[in-house]
């Protein structure tokens, strides 16, 4: 038996584990379109910032 583990997204804001039931959103990075952010539903909802890990972007 294999079985493959699911791997959840990280929330950029945050860094809590994204569930399939969250209402969270998923864009790439505005500035250089590269890297694949992640913000969860608290985040979404308190306007966190997120902070890009390749060009070090960081938006609302
Ligand atoms: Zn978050
Ligand atoms: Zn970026």
């Amino acid at each position: 038996m294999s079985q493959k583990q699911l791997q959840f997204p990280i929330c950029t804001s945050c860094n809590r584990t994204i569930m399939p039931n969250d209402e969270c959103v998923k864009f790439m990075c505005p500035r250089c379109g590269e890297v694949l952010l992640w913000r969860c539903e608290s985040c979404r909802e308190f306007a966190r910032t997120y902070k890009c890990s390749k060009c070090g972007f960081e938006g609302p």
